[in-house]
């Protein structure tokens, strides 16, 4: 079990930028499927996990919801396990597209969808996931993330069921994927898969502990687990740098310089190598899918320590 920091100055420098943000109105809730628009726009939790183990956390950071494409990092490292990266790089490249994270477009001379960050490359990345059938392979999924947070998850089934039922331009992407055998013909139980990934449910120390595991070579700060190959790590790293945060992902690299992974759940992951995880929750999303309270927050902690990768001041 976690334990929360006591009183500490940078405690309350947590506290004061959740404070600051807190009244921020911008952005909309995820309205795609009911189950997402349920979530309320006030929900707001900030976590730091260090590498070495310290918890420093505000607000609603126990709330729930779902992970959605922050999962797809996390389980490109698993691909890259069960793969090696060889194989994986034949069927998912890793340039940024400037697209936006559902864009059915796939490259011209290869045929691989551009990065698996977005829908079509996280698709071809869940594909490459082993396992005899749905049940094994859903829970290998599972018993990753339980590596990384140290805690078990469970699947939103509502959400998972909404998103199945309106998943039509993943299932179409996945299907143009298949015509081109960039994924297997189990695909159906690959899109199910996807869209279990995507309704796993995490609270904002969840993503804090999962970027501190990164942050730390693979290994939990807190249970000491591996929860990914070391070699693998800076595969991960980089593919959240150069395309993590949507197509807002050059502009982030420039103003924030933390690899980082946001979903439309409101969440955003940040890794800060070597030093530190970091975990945002807020549902409210710019016109590109990124928490707008979240951002802010990465911002100005970027500014205030220099955590900036490329940092010399
Ligand atoms: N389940 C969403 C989709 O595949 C993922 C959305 C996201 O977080 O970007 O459309």
């Amino acid at each position: 079990s976690t334990i929360p920091a006591v009183a500490s100055p940078f405690l309350s420098y947590l506290n004061d930028l959740y404070e600051k943000h807190k009244s921020l109105k911008k952005g909309v809730v995820a309205n795609y499927i009911p189950e997402l628009a349920l979530a309320k726009p006030e929900w707001f939790g900030i976590c730091i996990v260090t590498t070495d183990g310290q918890v420093f956390e505000v607000g609603d950071c126990d709330q729930l919801f779902t992970i959605q494409s922050i999962s797809k990092p996390f389980v490109y490292g698993l691909a890259l396990e069960d793969r090696l990266p060889k194989e994986v790089n034949k069927k998912v490249s890793v340039e940024p597209t400037g697209d936006a994270f559902n864009e059915i477009v796939l490259d011209k001379k290869t045929n691989r969808p551009y990065n698996p960050m977005i829908n079509a490359g996280a698709i071809a990345t869940t594909d490459l996931i082993k396992g005899k059938g749905a049940t094994e392979r859903l829970k290998r999924l599972l018993e990753m993330f339980r590596r990384y947070t140290g805690r078990e998850h469970n699947i939103n089934v509502p959400v998972f069921l909404s998103e199945k039922a309106t998943g039509n331009r993943n299932r179409a992407m996945a299907y143009l994927m298949l015509n081109f055998g960039i994924v297997s013909d189990r695909i159906e139980e690959t899109l199910d898969l996807y869209f279990q990934q995507c309704s796993i449910l995490v609270n904002t120390r969840d993503l804090a502990m999962m970027a501190a595991t990164l942050a730390n070579g693979g290994i939990n700060p807190i249970t000491k687990e591996r929860a990914i190959d070391e070699r693998y790590v800076q595969d991960v790293i980089s593919v959240m740098l150069t395309c993590g945060m949507y197509d807002y992902s050059g502009e982030w690299t420039y103003r924030v310089g933390i690899p980082a992974k946001s979903g439309v759940g409101g969440g955003i992951t940040a890794v800060v190598p070597g030093k530190l995880g970091i975990g945002t929750f807020s549902p409210p999303l710019d016109a590109k899918g990124n928490s707008v309270r979240g951002m802010k927050v990465c911002e100005n902690l970027s500014q205030d320590f220099g955590l900036h990768l490329f940092n010399f001041a």
